[in-house]
């Protein structure tokens, strides 16, 4: 039997955590009376430097009850830094930790499955909303464009997937050696290869409090998601300077043929064509020195450059 670990990262959530920690401990000891998770295994909550009154919640639930316990970080660092703090942690006391948000909009039920596939010999289980019918529409039409775009940048995301996954101790090894700063984990745990496999629920609405993440965060997340992970916006420019330096040409000749034919004012044609060419070698010039700011940029994130899943040696 397997020792689980859930994650939950708390930012300002003293609202919601007593109904929260209730529903989770309930599911802890049904899945524990079942025999499908070992006895010791844990709520986790990682508190992200709340200033309500999370931590002092957080260490009454510690005090009254074992299965609760939680870390605390020194300052508010953002869900995706929480949870990665909570992830390090658990990995070395655990042996499969799933992680959800404190709000429980992700179903728990989900759990089940989850633990299901990983006895099936799955590294990762990635959890799945099937509709998105609790959002508002303004946050699934943003959400949708925003997954779309990251598929035509050439990014591997799984559509409709946040941060509700289980992940075995071997998967967490492998993610703590990536040592990038902007951390968009979403982006990484596919680069983990690995068995991976899916399971869908449904999502609720946000029962108590208020969402942490205003359209301020979401854009800034969604900036991150994409320039931790692609340097195609650079490749765009170069190759949109070459565009533009392909319309000087055409402009050379066009005025060359207006100017044979007498058809022009005096020095149109030098400017017509200056105005093209000076803009396209601009922009290749651009396009070509963001070439190689992204080859400083990749290099600098030291990310492994493969993972050894099987080592066999007699
Ligand atoms: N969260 C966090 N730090 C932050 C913002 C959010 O730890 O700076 C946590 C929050 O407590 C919740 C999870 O991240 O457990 C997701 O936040 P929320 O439910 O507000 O996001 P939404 O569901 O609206 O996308
Ligand atoms: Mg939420």
């Amino acid at each position: 039997m397997k020792k689980l670990y859930l994650v939950v990262p708390c930012y300002n959530e003293e609202q919601v955590l007593p109904f929260s920690s209730k529903i989770l401990k309930e599911k802890m000891e049904q899945l524990m009376a079942d025999d499908r998770i070992s006895k010791d295994s844990r709520i986790l909550f990682v508190n992200d430097g709340s200033t309500d009154a999370t931590l002092s919640i957080l260490d009454t639930l510690h005090q009254t009850e074992d299965l609760f316990s939680y870390i605390s970080l020194s300052k508010n660092r953002g869900h995706q830094n929480a949870l990665l703090a909570g992830l390090m942690y658990a990995r070395e006391h655990c042996d499969i930790v799933i992680s959800l948000d404190a709000d429980l909009q992700d179903d728990i039920n989900a759990i089940d499955e989850m633990i299901e596939k990983n006895a099936q010999g799955c590294e990762i289980v990635l959890g799945v909303r099937d509709k998105r019918e609790t959002d508002t529409l303004f946050k699934r039409m943003t959400a949708e464009t925003f997954y779309h775009f990251q598929h035509f940048l050439g990014i591997d995301t799984v559509y409709n997937h946040a941060d509700y996954r289980l992940m075995s101790t071997k998967a967490l090894a492998s993610l703590s050696e990536f040592q990038e700063v902007n951390l968009y984990l979403r982006g990484i745990i596919p680069l983990l290869g690995y068995k991976t496999d899916v399971v869908y629920y449904a999502r609720n609405k946000r029962e108590y409090g208020e969402s942490k993440y205003p359209l301020r965060k979401m854009l800034s997340f969604a900036l991150d998601g994409i320039t931790s992970f692609t340097v195609r916006p650079i490749r765009f420019i170069l190759l949109l300077g070459f565009l533009i330096f392909g319309v000087a040409i055409f402009a050379l000749i066009y005025s060359l043929i207006q100017n044979w034919h007498h058809n022009v004012v005096p020095g149109w044609t030098s400017l017509f064509f200056s105005i093209w060419a000076i803009g396209g070698i601009q922009m290749i010039a651009i396009g070509l020195i963001g070439e190689y700011i992204g080859k400083i940029y990749s290099e600098t994130k030291h990310r492994p450059k493969y993972i050894v899943e099987i080592i066999k040696d007699k």
